[in-house]
């Protein structure tokens, strides 16, 4: 065929596995063709993901905190009044600034951005059909692309149940990041990351919530002990936590989205002002022409991969959500520089660097919900199911002089060490989470514990800086070694 455009490596999808991808390919010295349907390079987590729900989460965390400060004898008086263009403005600029600057970094490397869709129509060999406007629009103008290796980050979208109506008042994350009006009665579909964070954003604006979840418990993947502290203090933002139960039907009627439900905590139909669907998000494998360039892709749409990030067909590789669980924007960017190195050392000749491998131990996962709950490793259930014997270290929050200072001492950082006889007693540590305000910014440091192999007494005798809540992740490993004396 007809090739308009040639390139080392060809990325498609502009989203954090693909724009990292693209980056750290021209710093090693590569041409590369970064393909995006949308205007702006970024993909969910910019746009539509991490970034916004975060900008809405921490003025949604200082509404909550305000609101405390009466009690503690500061008065602003009245109930906050909200303008909810200027939130929505503020959440644009957020986006703006970030995807702005990728967009410049793009230049500066001297990647080259092709605006438009792309799909596979040979193993060397991408169409892309131009897309126009903010969205993904297509104009009928297509161009080939030939490159030499490809890096497939092309992501994922929110899962639809198939019985929901097409009904503004049925939105997915996109919609309600999009924020048009506050429902005075919310359903979150599914007790996830994601729903329990929009679900913290329009609570605190004033909507009540009802939650419906499949399994047994909300926050799956987390320590029940974190998830139940969230759950004490989160209980005043529900009217219904409704949990082994499935949403089985749906309707538009004029008072508002009609819901069903089957299962333990099923109560009779629920009528809302707004439903927002959260069970899951679904990889685009099967969107890209995958079949054309002879990449085998899953019944549900994944890629496989190995620990190079190559798939099936060894010049081209597969990275970030569209791999696999979990669907983090720090795993795509990790995995997108495995690819990328490997795809330079083999090209550039550079033994060392085509030897690069994704090997991380853990991968942190945060809900960024007030408080936040963040973990990495092995929770305790996961070690009694695995037959792991394990020692916890456990420490709550009401012995921290600094959570207390900050009138939020609900928190626990809980650490579990290896305790098997073949450790003698110095067990590395395997697990760790941590409830409370700012726990996604401390899990960092149990993460690297865990890469570094550090047991309790590495980590307790950690000078950590007073008063900190840091300071409790030191103080947890000295409980479990058992030389915390000063306890209350
Ligand atoms: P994506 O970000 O999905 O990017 C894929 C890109 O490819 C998109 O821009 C898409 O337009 C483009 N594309 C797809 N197909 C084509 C095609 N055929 N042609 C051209 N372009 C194409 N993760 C975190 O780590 N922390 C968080 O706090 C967090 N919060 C989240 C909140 C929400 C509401 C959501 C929905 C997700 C959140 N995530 C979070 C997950 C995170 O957004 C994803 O893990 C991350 O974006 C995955 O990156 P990716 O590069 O694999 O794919």
């Amino acid at each position: 065929g007809q090739t308009d455009m040639d390139c080392d490596v060809l990325v498609l999808g502009g989203g954090p596995g693909g724009y990292s991808a693209a980056f750290r390919a021209a710093d090693l010295g590569l041409k590369v063709v970064l393909v995006e349907r949308y205007a702006q390079l970024g993909g969910v987590c910019l746009n539509v993901g991490c970034i916004p729900s975060k900008a809405l989460l921490h003025v949604a965390a200082v509404m909550d905190e305000v609101s405390h400060l009466a009690a503690l004898g500061i008065d602003y008086g009245g109930a906050p009044k909200l303008d909810i263009d200027k939130l929505r403005t503020h959440k644009e600029k957020v986006i703006g600034k970030l995807t702005g600057g990728l967009g410049a970094m793009a230049k500066m490397r001297k990647v080259t951005v092709v605006r438009g869709y792309g799909s596979f129509v040979g193993s060397n060999h991408l169409e892309v059909e131009e897309t126009s406007g903010t969205g993904q629009e297509k104009t009928g103008k297509k161009q080939v692309v030939q490159f030499k290796r490809a890096i497939i980050a092309a992501g994922s979208q929110a899962v639809r149940l198939p019985f929901m109506p097409e009904d503004p008042r049925v939105v997915d994350s996109t919609g309600a990041l999009a924020l048009k009006s506050v429902p005075k009665k919310m359903l979150i579909l599914g007790g996830g990351i994601i729903g329990l964070e929009m679900g913290t954003v329009y609570s605190t604006l004033g909507a009540r919530l009802d939650v419906v979840e499949m399994l047994d418990g909300l926050m799956q993947g987390a320590d029940r002990d974190l998830v139940k502290v969230w759950q004490k203090l989160n209980a005043p933002r529900f009217d219904n936590i409704m949990l082994k139960t499935k949403t089985v039907a749906a309707k538009a009627t004029d008072a508002g989205i009609e819901v069903s439900f089957e299962g333990e905590g099923a109560p009779a139909p629920q009528t809302y002002d707004l439903v927002l669907q959260a069970v899951g998000r679904s990889p685009n494998g099967k969107k890209i022409g995958a079949d054309k360039a002879g990449v085998a892709v899953t019944e549900r749409g994944f890629i496989n991969v190995d620990l190079q990030m190559r798939t099936n067909v060894p010049h081209i590789f597969a990275i970030g959500d569209i791999v696999g669980q979990p669907m983090l924007a720090h795993k795509a960017v990790h995995e997108a520089h495995v690819a990328a190195e490997v795809i330079a050392g083999d090209l550039k000749g550079d033994a060392a660097l085509a030897k690069s491998a994704f090997n991380a131990r853990v991968i942190p996962s945060v809900a960024y919900t007030d408080p936040e709950v963040a973990w990495v490793g092995l929770t305790e259930d996961q070690a009694k199911a695995q037959g792991i014997k394990v020692k916890k270290g456990l420490f709550p929050w009401t012995a921290s002089g600094r959570a207390i200072a900050n009138g939020r001492d609900e928190g626990m950082t809980k650490l579990l060490f290896d305790d098997s006889p073949e450790a003698h007693g110095h067990g590395r540590i395997l697990g760790g989470g941590i409830v409370g305000t700012h726990a996604g910014d401390m899990i960092g440091e149990i993460a690297l514990a865990i890469e570094m192999g550090a047991d309790a007494v590495d980590i307790g005798k950690t000078i950590h800086p007073h008063p900190t809540l840091g300071e409790s992740i030191g103080m947890a490993a000295e409980v479990a070694h058992g030389s915390c004396t000063d306890l209350p």
